[in-house]
């Protein structure tokens, strides 16, 4: 190890910055963020550092910078291009025994600057001993991924309770074990869903009950998982799947996307296909019941979005019945996911204002929809399930006024190295469908808008493997 990682009490210590671009600037926030008393030696000031001085925020001088300036300081920080200025400045730090850091200089640092992630109280510090900062900014945005805003507040939570967890519990191995157990208890999954009174008081009840309950109240977590490419799920989702105990899942969930669990973790797959449910939804509804009952953090997972054509809303009706605590995290849906990756912008200030997203599958043998609203000008329409009835959606929307010859795009395995995208018009939808033996997943885009196709498409897919058969997203 090339240097030692500490951490520094500077709190109303006065420190200094020489210099006074905006490099100064960066690092004199820095400084003021940990408490310190500032001052900024140097004869011109940039904007920001004047607005600070101004504001009595940051002392000033402005003059030349002569040895004995350091005297008064604990802390020195040099930003300036000026080489000479340097040697001068590092000479008498070292000389008072100052810690003293240059930027962009190691070799005349005696302490370098980390990348940093605050959460404070919770601080995260990441060095590459001056090796390569971007490499270290690189590590720090991996990091900070994984730590959402609200682990400040959680850690301050936590720093609460340290007094009375050091009077309940005598030794040290003791409290570790408690404070590893109410670490992955589902009282962190209820803070970090936002209700952190709730956390709270969960948490002031583990004091008055013995370690072995803990655990015992489970949550389920209705997540999107996105419509195929896996870096399309949110960081919220990636972190709720990485602490689940189990993961209820469906037929549109990317498999890559599993990889994320704990290898411990319970998976469940629950797909149906259309018209053979493998699952019945009042199975899936009452394994999510038990799951949680039995104290463990549930994950229902489904594909793009769970509150569009996803079924969410009932499967949360059971859990409400139940007295389950729940959370949702949306996903981003498959209408989103494939305009997106297929060059089709959903709305566009020349083609449509509007856009309705619509589902296309079968109710008691039927397609009841309101065709004549479907019909507007400057509207798209997402149909959702709708390759099996493209014939009936194609001639009911010409009949109810929509031209021929409107475009429109099938979007099949969207998002995915295997997405392929067919264009047309909606009377030639049914042709294009038997054509090229399209398979599900598959979406339909009408309007307009699909004209873009040709000038925006982005996403190159890997057309040399086949893409029939029963995979969909391996
Ligand atoms: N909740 C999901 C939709 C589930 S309904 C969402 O928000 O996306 C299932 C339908 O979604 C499929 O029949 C298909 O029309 C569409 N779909 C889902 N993933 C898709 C994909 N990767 N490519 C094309 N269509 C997709």
């Amino acid at each position: 190890m090339d240097y030692l990682p500490i951490f520094l009490d500077i709190k109303n210590k006065p420190c200094v910055v020489v210099g006074g671009d905006e490099q100064a600037f960066s690092k004199s926030q820095i400084l003021r963020q940990a408490g310190c008393e500032l001052t900024v030696i140097a004869e011109e000031l940039c904007g920001h550092l004047q607005s600070d001085v101004d504001t009595h925020q940051v002392k000033h001088v402005n003059k030349p910078f002569h040895t004995e300036m350091l005297d008064v300081f604990e802390l020195v920080i040099v930003a300036s291009d000026d080489e000479s200025l340097k040697k001068i400045v590092v000479a008498a730090a070292n000389e008072r025994k100052i810690p003293i850091n240059v930027v962009d200089d190691p070799d005349l640092c005696s302490f370098i600057m980390p990348s940093i992630i605050d959460r404070s109280p919770l601080v995260v510090a990441i060095s590459t001993s001056g090796t390569s900062p971007t490499l270290g900014r690189m590590i720090r945005s991996k990091i900070e991924s994984m730590l959402p805003q609200s682990y400040g507040r959680l850690t301050q939570l936590i720093g609460n309770f340290r007094g009375k967890s050091k009077l309940l519990y005598q030794t040290a191995l003791e409290r570790r074990k408690f404070w590893d157990a109410i670490l992955s208890s589902n009282i962190m999954e209820i803070f970090l869903s936002g209700k952190e009174a709730e956390a709270k008081v969960a948490l002031e009840k583990e004091f008055e009950k013995p370690q072995k309950d803990l655990k015992k109240n489970g949550q389920v977590c209705l997540i999107g998982a996105g419509p195929g490419d896996p870096d399309l799920l949110t960081m919220k989702a990636l972190r709720i799947i990485q602490n689940a105990d189990a993961i209820v899942y469906d037929r549109l969930v990317a498999p890559q996307i599993l990889k994320y669990v704990r290898r411990d973790a319970e998976l469940l797959y629950v797909g149906k296909k259309k018209s053979s449910h493998t699952v019945p939804q009042e199975d899936i509804n009452q394994k999510l019941v038990d799951l949680a009952k039995e104290g463990k953090m549930v994950v229902r997972l489904k594909g793009g979005d769970p509150f569009i054509f996803g079924r969410g809303g009932e499967e949360l009706e059971k859990l409400i019945e139940d007295q389950i605590d729940f959370q949702v995290v949306p996903g981003v849906t498959s209408a989103s996911g494939c305009g997106t990756y297929a060059g089709i912008p959903l709305t566009h200030r020349d083609y449509a204002q509007s856009c309705v997203l619509v589902t296309g599958h079968l109710k008691e043998g039927k397609l009841a929809l309101n065709w004549r609203s479907l019909v507007q000008p400057h509207q798209t329409i997402v149909f959702y399930m709708g390759l099996s009835n493209v014939e009936v959606l194609s001639a009911e929307l010409i009949k109810h006024g929509m031209s021929p010859d409107m475009p429109a795009a099938i979007v099949q395995k969207g998002t995915t190295r295997k997405q392929k995208v067919f264009t047309g018009t909606i009377q030639k939808l049914p042709q294009i469908v038997a054509n090229n033996e399209i398979s599900p997943p598959s979406l339909i885009i009408i309007g307009e808008v699909v004209k873009l196709h040709d000038k925006l498409a982005w996403f190159s897919t890997d057309y040399s493997e086949d893409i029939k058969g029963n995979v969909l997203f391996d």
